[in-house]
């Protein structure tokens, strides 16, 4: 394993979050390494249009400005997975299969990963008529024929709340019979299908026109939210003893979204917030922080 040279901070991961940290960080002249494998959520959303001054953007779009950004204030980018994060004697080492990066400050912007049902076709509409995110696409159902596939109460609380919000033709495709009956009463009383059973196949040509369920029902559509949650990107973490939230899940972090280990900082899903504006926000908090901790040092 090669060893490399000393970064004032090291950020895993060139999404919104990490990439806004990085472009700070880079214009206060700081030596500032990004390892990032590749994919990530925000490169597979299409269409993005909550973003101030954006109408309309893709993720990948959003990745390469804001990588050419940041390279053009002296960041240095490398592809890599990285598998460990460790500190010893106030330095941190950042891990991956081929290298060992140190750095006197890390911040982690590792998203995470969709939870996709395996329904046949889901891919070819995945991110245009199969959206996931009520915050990111809701508005996409405003008028249209919608359905929700799902698997919890939480599901049946989305319906109602997607139905008040956008589209009052409503169905909700639960996977497993779990609702209690008061909640499909008050399903019923607003207007939202429900429907039990396992899906099969989206059927559509560029966009999605029906669901097919495993006993042959045909539910028509025109948007559909898949509604399984994702996973956070955050194995290599996991030797780190670092204090989670009572969810169990995402992270403390304090003010300035550094973790329980001093130095290391975390920002978007991984801390609960899941939008490109706020994970950048969350990058902009934590390089502020360094650069004042940097001077102190
Ligand atoms: C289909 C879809 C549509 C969306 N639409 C919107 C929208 O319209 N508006 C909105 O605000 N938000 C939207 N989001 C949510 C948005 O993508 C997230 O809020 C955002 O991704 C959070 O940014 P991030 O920087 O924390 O993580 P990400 O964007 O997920 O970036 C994380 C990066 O870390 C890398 N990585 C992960 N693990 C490792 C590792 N071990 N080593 C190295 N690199 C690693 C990943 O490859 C990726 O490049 C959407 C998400 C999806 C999936």
């Amino acid at each position: 394993m090669a060893e490399k040279e000393l970064y004032d901070c090291i950020i895993v991961g060139a999404g919104p979050g990490g990439l806004q940290a990085a472009i700070y960080l880079g214009r206060y002249n700081r030596k500032v390494l990004i390892i990032d494998r590749g994919g990530g959520r925000t490169a597979h959303a299409k269409h993005i249009e909550n973003v101030l001054t954006q109408p309309v953007i893709s993720g990948k779009e959003i990745i390469r400005l804001g990588k050419e950004q940041a390279a053009n204030f002296g960041v240095s980018i490398v592809t890599g997975v990285v598998t460990s994060i460790s500190k010893a004697g106030g330095l941190f080492e950042v891990s991956t299969d081929e290298t060992k990066y140190s750095g006197s400050f890390v911040i982690v912007s590792t998203g995470g990963k969709e939870n996709i049902p395996d329904i046949g076709n889901i891919y070819r509409f995945f991110a245009s008529s199969v959206v996931t995110c009520i915050d990111c696409d809701g508005y996409l159902f405003t008028g249209r024929k919608s359905l929700i596939i799902g698997n919890s109460i939480k599901s049946a609380n989305l319906a109602m709340g997607m139905r008040e919000m956008f589209s009052k033709d409503m169905t909700l495709v639960l996977c497993t019979d779990k609702l209690p009956e008061d909640y499909k009463e008050e399903l019923k009383d607003e207007g939202i299908r429900l429907v039990i059973g396992r899906p099969k196949l989206f059927h559509g040509d560029s966009t999605v026109e029906s669901l097919e369920m495993q006993d042959g029902t045909l539910i028509p559509c025109e948007m559909v939210m898949s509604h399984f949650g994702f996973k956070l990107n955050d194995k290599f973490l996991a030797g780190l003893g670092l204090k989670k939230e009572s969810d169990n899940r995402t992270y403390s972090v304090n003010r300035h979204f550094e973790s329980s280990l001093s130095g290391l900082y975390l920002t978007g899903p991984l801390c609960g917030h899941d939008q490109v504006v706020i994970a950048a926000g969350e990058g902009a908090i934590a390089a502020l922080d360094i650069k004042k901790r940097l001077l102190e040092l």
